[in-house]
């Protein structure tokens, strides 16, 4: 008998070589009816090849076919977790293939992956074939009529000769490509009806369960990225459990593309990007400048609270600077060309971090332990090369502003500095109605400690005060293990926008590399010197991302401190324009942002117009107005509040921002 131990620490026993499915059996017909797979952590492991390899406490997630023979830990997954949608979706991809097969005869295979929201398989059609958006209800209908077989998917594992040889005479070339690399004794496949695939799972155990597809797009993929390589057809789909799912996703989706910032910065004039002045460099226009500035101003107020100093430093840095940093090699290939001067052996490099700037700014001037933490702030910008194919509006760009700075500290004030890091964090995701946001902490690998910088001691230092500092902030936090840089550990943050998808926003890294690598010091208590840790954090992560990311959230419905105009005046007809603009100047010189829409088109009209360009509240003016020196006031999406005079909007609009304010 094995000891099987569960998520909420109950302990069963059974006979060894038990499945997770029986296990789920074993408790409710209903919960085997819903997992999907499980994850199981064994106390041995057996997959060890070598006694000599360390034993790995790991979770690794499984098939629910697959027996268990020794004492273990059980996690059974059903869709509401990653695991099981990654399971899923990954089948799929298999049933795609499955369809594309019967669909094309002929047509060949690269990988097809899970991602995060569904999956991809990019494949090569058979000659003068192209696989269009109007091909997808056949792929789908296909995949639908396949999946009705309720098709096992079985495993063999087969040698590196024989998987060669099987994929070859069907003329599987990629596939061909990637078992050549694979290692004899560990190479599976998969098969579902007359399909078999290239893979190491782990997969749902029958394609029943995929009850709704949708292929959502295709796009050119290079042949493993590298476009020296073939143009493959890379085939996007999704798919659930339930038919109402796919119909939730895709009414969400539709109200993804209505929300997309790039349509909502042409929308709003916040944004443009310019082949002329070059691919990725966002160029923010007047009313997206303000509202950035805005974003600046606001962090700045609360950094300082924070015991922040505001630094500038230049947008390029010597080559030696970013020798001595690593950065020369760590971005050689993905960095732009260094910049050549006439003086000889005199390179600079745009910058692709600012980090080796706000180290030269400590080591500006000797430190004591008195001195720290010291943290310098900068909303700096820096260049990265992005290829052309991955640049996306403002979240994939090759100039972007982080809003970045570096605290300096003891070891022993560690802890207490991501607390303070987070705290600030906690104040701007709520001043921006971002309520759901959770954390992911990345450690290092324990079996392969030389991989890291610093000593054992210092590292677990610094991970437990970031676990520490998470519970006492009571913010859920994820751990992953080994996702750690090799030069230190940091916490990332991910909000949840209002349709529910997840971004990656700031983060907070320890570094213990480039302390050393710039020698810094201070004179401790002792008299003696010692290296600080530096601690990289960016809250917003970049000003870029983050609009991109506030404008999804909002729609473009920003509060009223931060939106680009805070109301449009609408003259009636001519005869009110000159009343119009009167209103203007004098809300204008209370620092109300008002913009007049004295377009020469019917009320109505402009009253449509303006609701697109989401002005909080418009202002409509006539002749009684202008008799009685008052606005008639209507909110955006509300009814209309009235009429008020000058000064009571003015003071109306400058309460609320004040007081929206006065809560951070
Ligand atoms: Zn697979
Ligand atoms: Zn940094």
């Amino acid at each position: 008998m094995i000891k099987i131990t569960f998520p909420d620490g109950s302990v069963r026993e059974y006979e060894s070589g038990v499945t997770p499915l029986q296990i789920a059996e074993s408790i409710s017909s209903r919960l085997a009816q819903d997992i999907l797979c499980a994850s199981v952590l064994e106390s041995k492991v057996e997959s060890r090849k070598t006694a000599a390899e360390p034993l790995k406490a790991e979770w690794r997630i499984v098939e629910l076919n697959q027996p268990i023979t020794e004492d273990a830990a059980i996690k059974l997954h059903k869709w509401d977790d990653e695991e099981a949608k990654h399971a899923f979706w990954h089948t799929s991809s298999h049933l795609m293939a499955e369809a594309l097969q019967e669909l094309y005869p002929g047509i060949q295979f690269g990988i097809g992956p899970a991602i995060e929201s569904g999956f991809y398989y990019d494949v090569m059609p058979p000659e003068g074939v192209v696989i269009k958006d109007t091909d997808f209800p056949a792929i789908e209908a296909k995949m639908m009529e396949l999946r009705a077989k309720k098709e096992h998917l079985e495993k063999r594992m087969v040698s590196k000769a024989d998987a060669l040889k099987a994929f070859g005479d069907k003329g599987q070339s990629y596939k061909c490509e990637l078992i050549s690399e694979l290692e004899d004794g560990h190479i599976s496949t998969y098969t579902q009806g007359a399909f078999t695939d290239l893979c190491k799972g782990p997969h749902l155990l029958s394609t029943e369960p995929i009850k709704a597809v949708k292929v959502l797009s295709c796009s050119a993929a290079y042949w493993r990225g590298d476009e020296k390589r073939p143009m493959m057809t890379r085939i996007y789909g999704i798919s659930f459990p339930k038919k109402a799912m796919l119909d939730e996703y895709l009414a969400l989706l539709e109200e993804a593309k209505k929300r997309d910032h790039r349509k909502i910065g042409k929308e709003l004039e916040l944004f443009m990007f310019s082949d002329m002045v070059g691919k990725g460099l966002p160029i923010w226009l007047p009313k997206g400048t303000a509202l950035r500035l805005r974003l600046e101003d606001f962090l700045k107020k609360i950094q300082k609270r924070y015991g922040y100093q505001q630094v500038i430093t230049p947008h390029i840095g010597s080559k030696q600077l970013y020798m001595t940093s690593g950065h020369w090699d760590h971005y050689g290939k993905d960095s732009f060309q260094p910049i050549t001067t006439p003086e000889e052996g005199e390179v600079y490099m745009l910058k692709p971090m600012n980090c080796p700037h706000h180290c030269a700014i400590y080591k500006n001037s000797p430190k004591s332990y008195k001195d720290l933490p010291f943290r310098c702030a900068e909303f700096g910008t820096v260049y990265r090369y992005e290829q052309s194919g991955e640049l996306h509006g403002l979240t994939r760009v090759r100039s972007f502003t982080q809003d970045d700075a570096h605290i300096f500290c003891r070891q022993d004030q560690v802890k207490q500095e991501f607390i303070r890091v987070m705290e600030i964090i906690n104040i701007i995701f709520k001043a921006l109605n971002f309520e759901n946001y959770e954390a992911q902490i990345s450690l290092r690998d324990p079996n392969n400690h030389e991989k890291y910088v610093g000593s054992d001691e210092i590292w677990e230092h610094a991970e437990n005060a970031i676990r520490e500092a998470c519970k006492e902030m009571n913010l859920p936090a994820r751990e992953e293990t080994g996702e750690a840089a090799f030069y230190g550990p940091k916490l990332d943050f991910m909000v949840k926008d209002a349709l529910g998808r997840r971004w990656q926003l700031g983060t907070i890294q320890v570094d213990y590399n480039l302390p050393e690598r710039f020698e810094l010091e201070y004179t401790g208590e002792d008299n003696q010197k010692h290296r600080p840790v530096m601690i990289h954090r960016a809250p917003f992560g970049s000003m870029e991302r983050f609009v991109a990311v506030l404008i999804e959230h909002t729609a473009g419905k920003f509060p009223l401190w931060l939106t680009p105009d805070q109301a449009v005046i609408l003259p009636i007809s001519e005869k009110s324009n000159e009343y119009a603009w009167k209103v203007k100047e004098m809300l204008e010189a209370q620092d109300v942002r008002v913009i007049v829409d004295d377009r020469n088109e019917k009320l109505g009209r402009k009253i449509r117009d303006n609701e697109l360009k989401r002005i909080p509240y418009m202002l409509i003016v006539g002749e009684k107005e202008a008799e009685q020196g008052l606005v008639s006031v209507r909110q955006q999406g509300a009814e209309e509040k009235g009429s008020m005079t000058i000064q009571e909007f003015a003071d109306f609009v400058n309460n609320t921002v004040k007081e929206q304010m006065n809560a951070y």
